[in-house]
């Protein structure tokens, strides 16, 4: 709707008044811009402003500044993702600890590809079939006590006190 700007004529534009985008009546035209309008809210005359301030003083005239409304979330393609590695899958276990985009085999679910650490101790993969499945991960790891007894391999080997550190040995 390319509205002929002339006296008289109407348009949004930001209220210095009102503090609101409103419709005003322009009042004065200058270099074929609005200079001056009349808010339709207060019916007080200001300064034409197209947008509030802030938002780019004075930016030429942009169709209404729409929200940029978020892109949805791109589909991912288990496909892509897997990008051929299905041979160097690792058989899933919850002790091992897994990188997202790791390729993991899961003895139920199948191949899966690590998308997401959706939190401590929680990998999130997505199945060839589509399914997301959030499954505990890292649990060998040393603080897993908090969650309960888990396994530590290296416990028994030195009883001297220094079982937690073993220097030296890599
Ligand atoms: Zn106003």
């Amino acid at each position: 709707m390319a509205e002929e700007l002339k006296v008289g004529g109407e348009l949004d534009a930001w209220c210095t008044s009102c503090r609101l985008m409103k419709w005003h009546t322009i009042v004065a035209i200058v270099d074929g811009k609005p200079a001056k309008v009349e808010c339709q809210g207060c019916n007080k005359q200001h300064q034409y402003r197209a947008q509030p301030p802030g938002a780019g003083e004075k930016a030429p005239k942009t169709p209404r500044a729409r929200k940029s409304a978020e892109p949805p979330a791109p589909v991912v393609d288990f496909e892509t993702l897997l990008a051929g590695r299905e041979a160097e899958a690792k058989a899933y276990s919850p002790n091992d600890t897994y990188a997202l985009n790791d390729v993991v085999r899961h003895p139920t679910f199948g191949v899966g590809v690590a998308t997401a650490t959706p939190g401590p101790q929680k990998i999130e993969l997505l199945f060839r079939d589509g399914t997301k499945k959030v499954l505990l991960h890292d649990r060998g790891g040393a603080q897993a006590s908090k969650l309960g007894p888990a396994p530590r391999r290296d416990e028994a080997v030195k009883p001297s006190g220094t079982s937690d550190s073993p220097r030296g040995q890599k």
